[in-house]
C-alpha cells in the first residue's frame, strides 16, 4: 500500500516536471525574442531590441543617436 502511494507520487511528480520544464521552455523562447539584437542606425553598435531607443521606425543605441541622426 505504501510502495503504491510511492508510486503514485514519483509519477506525479515527474508530470509536475513535465510540465514545469515545458513552462520554463515557454518562457525561454519568449525571453530570445525580446533579446533580438539590432544594430544602431547611427553608429552601428549592437544592442538589443528592448534596450534600444525606435525613432521613425529605427533603432538607435542612445538618446544621442537617435538626435544626432
Ligand atoms: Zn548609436
Amino acid at each position: 500500500m505504501i510502495i503504491k502511494l510511492l508510486l503514485l507520487a514519483v509519477v506525479v511528480y515527474v508530470i509536475y516536471l513535465f510540465f514545469f520544464r515545458d513552462g520554463g521552455f515557454s518562457k525561454k523562447i519568449d525571453k530570445d525574442d525580446s533579446e533580438t539584437m539590432v544594430d544602431c542606425e547611427k553608429c552601428g553598435v549592437y544592442i538589443s531590441v528592448k534596450d534600444a531607443i525606435i525613432k521613425d521606425g529605427k533603432y538607435y543605441c542612445s538618446k544621442e543617436c537617435a538626435k544626432l541622426s
